[in-house]
């Protein structure tokens, strides 16, 4: 299994390939659209499964483009369904200092409607869908945040952790809906990393940074 990073220099998808099949984690803006299906060619790979870990407009924005020219379903949690389908400027709630200088910018971001085609319980077996291991629940930074685990270990993570620094240390999200749940869901990736963290911005934490972060958010007790 192969795991390639497509960035537009901001969001970072993930193309997951294995044999002759293909499945997208994250859409990252439609600019990488082209990136995807060049890749895909070169690795001789049929795209199946285009899996969001949650409905904000830097994540979704190739999922339209790579579904109509591939087939691929799109897939989201079933929490963030609405808001995916709805579109619309971004309402965030800053979960780190640096979350209040970002807040202004990201608000401007005005997503375009997608439709999705999967609406995703709180854990699925993506190889029942076209795609490679499993998803499972991680809200906090949106209400229906979901992380991908692969059949590897490499747990894809969207925006339910951040980078601090230097970039491989795990940090909390930038900004949380919820901040009760994310704790929570932080602890969830660490038990479910087999090894590295795969997250949106920018790039890849360790898994040791990822299990300190967990024990501080760690119930106590
Ligand atoms: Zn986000
Ligand atoms: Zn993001």
């Amino acid at each position: 299994m192969d795991i390639y990073p497509v960035s537009n220099g901001f969001s970072t998808a993930y193309l997951v390939v294995d044999g002759g099949s293909a499945m997208l984690v994250d859409a990252s803006s439609e600019s990488i659209a082209p990136k995807v299906l060049a890749k895909l060619a070169e690795a001789r790979a049929e795209l199946r499964l285009i899996v969001l870990t949650h409905y904000h407009f830097d994540h979704v924005g190739a999922a339209g483009p790579l579904r109509e020219a591939t087939g691929a379903p799109v897939a989201i949690h079933r929490l963030d369904a609405d808001p995916l389908r709805r579109g619309g400027a971004l309402r965030l709630h800053p979960n780190r200092p640096l979350g209040h200088v970002m807040a202004p910018i990201f608000s401007r971001g005005v997503k375009a409607p997608v439709t999705p085609d999967l609406e995703f319980g709180d854990e699925e077996d993506l190889g029942g869908h076209g795609g490679f291991g499993r998803s499972f629940w991680t809200p906090g930074h949106t209400a229906g945040s979901q992380s991908v685990r692969l059949p590897d270990g490499t747990v894809l993570a969207g925006d339910a952790l951040s980078a601090g620094f230097p970039p491989s240390r795990a940090e909390r999200p930038m900004f949380a809906d919820d901040v009760a749940a994310s704790r929570a869901s932080i602890v969830a990736i660490a038990d479910a990393a087999g090894r590295d963290v795969r997250i949106a911005h920018f790039g890849t934490v360790g898994a040791p940074s990822v299990a300190r972060l967990a024990a501080r958010n760690r119930p106590a007790g």
